[in-house]
């Protein structure tokens, strides 16, 4: 999933007020974070296991951890680990990837069918959007900031689903 990442972070927004909006976007693409740092360094080895179920489950143990320690709310650190674990629940909906390191490979790969990736993330982003314009600390939320973030997203998902060569 691409843009539908940052839209349940924000979604997530309304019960996790608390908690800054970095950290819960981060912590919604926290295995694609580590792909990047696995990459970036290869003697870490975590490349293979980041979005396997045993890779997430200890990835989101680990942000739960330090959202505990950062902000003492238990709610606060399951509501983190629970971003972390949703990445690759909804990243099994658009593409294929092990359950476990040389593990059998599932997934709906909805990427290889661009309407209907669109289609999901369109309504993802709808949700999530809908529910941080929901978020009662906001101060007078303008309808128009909020209308102008979501056509901002939908451009980005669309360029990804059908620009971009076709890719
Ligand atoms: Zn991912």
């Amino acid at each position: 999933m691409y843009m539908g990442h940052f839209a349940i972070a924000l979604g997530a927004r309304r019960r996790l007020q608390r908690l800054p909006m970095a950290w819960l976007l981060a912590a919604s693409i926290e295995p694609d974070l580590h792909d990047v740092l696995g990459n970036l360094v290869p003697a870490l080895g975590v490349g293979p296991d980041t979005h396997t179920l045993p890779g997430v489950c200890a990835a989101a143990i680990g942000v739960a951890a330090v959202t505990a320690l950062v902000f003492r709310r238990a709610g606060l650190a399951l509501g983190a680990g629970v971003l972390v674990l949703s990445h690759v629940a909804v990243d099994y909906l658009t593409s294929r990837l092990p359950l476990w390191r040389h593990g059998p490979v599932v997934g709906l790969h909805l990427y290889a069918t661009p309407w209907a990736d669109f289609l999901l993330e369109a309504g993802t982003i709808a949700i999530g959007l809908a529910l941080y314009a929901g978020s009662p600390d906001l101060r007078r939320p303008t309808r128009g900031w909020i209308t102008a973030m979501a056509a901002l997203m939908l451009a980005f998902q669309a360029a990804w689903n059908f620009g971009l060569g076709g890719g």
